[in-house]
């Protein structure tokens, strides 16, 4: 069954409000969202509505716009609309983490809610960006078995932390963690006992010894420089993944794949992470399907 309510003209118009508009409004119309500022850019409506359709669900996901400063007024808004839910991203997924009533562990682990529940004026909030990438991974890469192998991780900011939770709870081997400002990098290793940092400068020595890597800083994104690694000594065995999904193929991803590796693109863990999210707000996982795939491709 097709959702009557699908109403593309109102979902174009809820994409071009600006952050004057109505909280209480969207929040009264809309079935789902994803909140942050700015949010105009987020493909996330594009999946679940998608979802919504396939599933015969009535209802619309939209975004909101909340500066940060909003944040704890909005929660309290959100916590009385109908809505059964929404996602968060940049700047209020840190912040979430108080203004929820209750946050799983999973979410404190990762320092971060991403997936908030809206249950008899209550917020529950998770964090599916662990699910997401270690999903995307077992999609990618089925063969890819985590225990005991060694993986290097590029970058300690917020989506790194989701990267060592779900390698850590799969079971990886070792983690070697590097960022250019090692303090963060040794801090975020203090939440997470067992990940040895090593120097920025040393990223391309350390990729002899590792069965995985993974860029989880924005260096690739379109706008931003390449990641500058020689990856010469890398293993044609190993596995390279990227969380920079545009472009699709970085140039860590192309430089890998000339060397023969396997690689995974980061598209997958935004779907994947958004199809646990669903999962938890409406009791149904929703098919990733090819078609769901080329129309994000095409998006980019
Ligand atoms: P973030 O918290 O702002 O962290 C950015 C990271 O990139 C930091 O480690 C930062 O190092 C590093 N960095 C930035 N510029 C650099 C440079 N010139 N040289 C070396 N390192 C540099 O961002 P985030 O939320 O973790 O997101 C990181 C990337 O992952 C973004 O591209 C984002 O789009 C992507 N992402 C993808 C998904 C997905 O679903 N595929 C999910 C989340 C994030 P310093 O600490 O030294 O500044």
């Amino acid at each position: 069954m097709v959702d009557e309510c699908f109403d593309p003209a109102l979902m174009n118009r809820m994409n071009t409000l600006d952050e004057t508009d109505d909280i209480s409004a969207k929040a009264h119309a809309l079935t789902a969202a994803v909140i942050g500022h700015p949010i105009a850019h987020s493909r996330s409506p594009m999946i679940h509505n998608r979802w919504l359709a396939e599933e015969g669900l009535a209802g619309q996901y939209g975004v909101i716009d909340i500066l940060p400063a909003a944040l704890p007024a909005a929660c309290d808004i959100l916590r009385q609309s109908p809505m059964t839910g929404f996602n968060a991203t940049l700047p209020h997924k840190e912040m979430l983490l108080d203004l929820c009533d209750e946050v799983d562990a999973t979410a404190r682990a990762i320092g971060a809610v991403n997936t908030v529940s809206v249950r008899d004026g209550r917020l529950y909030g998770t964090n599916t960006d662990a699910f997401g990438f270690m999903e995307n991974l077992r999609q990618g890469a089925p063969e890819f078995d985590p225990a005991g192998k060694t993986a290097l991780v590029l970058g300690a900011g917020g989506a790194a932390r989701a990267v060592l939770f779900g390698l850590q709870a799969a079971g990886i081997g070792q983690i070697l963690l590097l960022n250019r400002t090692r303090s963060k990098a040794e801090a975020l290793a203090e939440a997470f006992p067992g990940v040895q940092v090593a120097e920025w400068a040393a990223r391309q020595a350390l990729l002899k010894d590792v069965q995985l890597l993974v860029n989880t800083t924005s260096l690739g994104m379109c706008g931003q420089p390449d990641l500058e690694l020689d990856l010469g000594g890398v293993s044609p065995e190993a596995l390279v993944t990227d969380l920079v999904y545009n472009p699709l193929q970085t140039s860590l991803l192309n430089h890998a794949a000339a060397k023969g590796c396997q690689t995974v693109t980061g598209l997958g863990m935004l779907v994947y992470q958004a199809q646990k999210a669903f999962e938890i707000w409406f009791g149904v996982r929703p098919a990733v399907t090819d078609e769901l795939i080329k129309t994000l491709e095409d998006s980019l």
